[in-house]
């Protein structure tokens, strides 16, 4: 693997088996263009982007790692967050449980879509599922295409702004769904034979740096295995502190863009808004690790 040493990886992808807009092989032949070295396909709740990926074929010199990002809900330290996202790579994605568990997932969000909708409805939106499904074609219909909807629409300007009036938790259309523990989570990660990761650390919204090191330690105990470090919203002194935690409590370093094509369009596969770059090494060490 040593003559891929100079390029980067990209370990958190999302495809239309969940809400990026980019298939499975559209997403191999992108990574193939850009001259990335490894990939992963981590899909909220679901396997299917990977399982079409395998089918479809891993092309020659692009290395492919199994992944998933898991929506759980969150230890009440981090009261307010409506889930915490663990990533699970080199997952055995025919393992019994896992596929029960993520179509349960599915289940719960497909569910919550027309009560958002009716809650939008009477304030006043006139928007319908039907429609947004539509627009949004074949994916796993989520809140990122609503809020797309809604700015389409013209009823909030962006994104952001559908989920902090509207979407987000305790905002007037949100609607909880069904979701597993964290601890849930991680356990059944390591039972389809993966590596738990704590997915985009700074989403958690944990400002104080010793309540982020005594939360990361909680999740210790219950067998998580490495932290994603490399994120295009880390700041560089951000990165330092979570590349010093990982060494300090012998976590693996993870990285990855969070690429969901044209429903997040200022984030490009591999580089991130730019000059965002995962060195190789790490993906060789997680390798190693899966092992
Ligand atoms: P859902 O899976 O339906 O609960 O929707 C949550 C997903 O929406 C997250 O995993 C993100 O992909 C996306 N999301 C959350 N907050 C925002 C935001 N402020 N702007 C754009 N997308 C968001
Ligand atoms: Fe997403
Ligand atoms: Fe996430
Ligand atoms: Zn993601």
């Amino acid at each position: 693997m040593g003559f891929k040493a100079n390029s980067g990886i990209d370990l958190h992808i999302h495809s239309t088996a969940s809400d990026g807009t980019f298939s499975p092989s559209q997403i191999l032949a992108l990574a193939l263009e850009k001259g990335l070295g490894a990939i992963s396909i981590t899909d909220h709740d679901t396997v299917d982007g990977n399982r079409q990926a395998l089918c479809h074929g891993i092309p020659t010199g692009l290395n492919f790692l199994t992944g998933v990002e898991i929506s759980a809900c969150p230890p009440p330290i981090l009261k307010g967050l409506s889930s915490i996202h663990i990533l699970g790579y080199g997952i055995d994605i025919e393992n019994y449980t896992l596929k029960q568990t993520l179509t349960d997932l599915q289940k719960s969000r497909k569910n919550r879509n027309p009560k958002i909708i009716s809650r939008l409805n009477s304030l006043g939106i006139d928007i319908s599922l039907k429609t947004i499904k539509m627009e949004a074609g074949d994916c796993q219909l989520g809140r990122p295409h609503i809020a797309k909807a809604l700015v389409k629409r013209g009823i909030v300007k962006s994104m952001d702004e559908a989920f902090d009036k509207l979407l987000g938790k305790g905002k007037p259309a949100y609607v909880e769904k069904f979701r597993i523990s964290y601890k849930q989570a991680i356990r059944l990660i390591l039972d389809a034979g993966g590596l738990p990761v704590l997915a985009h650390p700074i989403l958690l919204g944990l400002k104080d740096q010793n309540h982020f090191e005594q939360f990361l330690v909680s999740l210790l105990q219950f067998g998580l295995k490495g932290i994603e470090v490399y994120y295009p919203e880390h700041s560089p002194e951000c990165m330092s502190f979570y590349a010093k935690l990982a060494k300090q409590y012998n976590l693996l370093m993870t990285g990855g863009t969070d690429f969901h094509g044209s429903i997040k369009p200022e984030i490009q596969m591999g580089s991130g808004a730019g000059n965002f770059f995962v060195p190789y090494e790490l993906f060789e060490k997680i390798v190693a690790a899966c092992n």
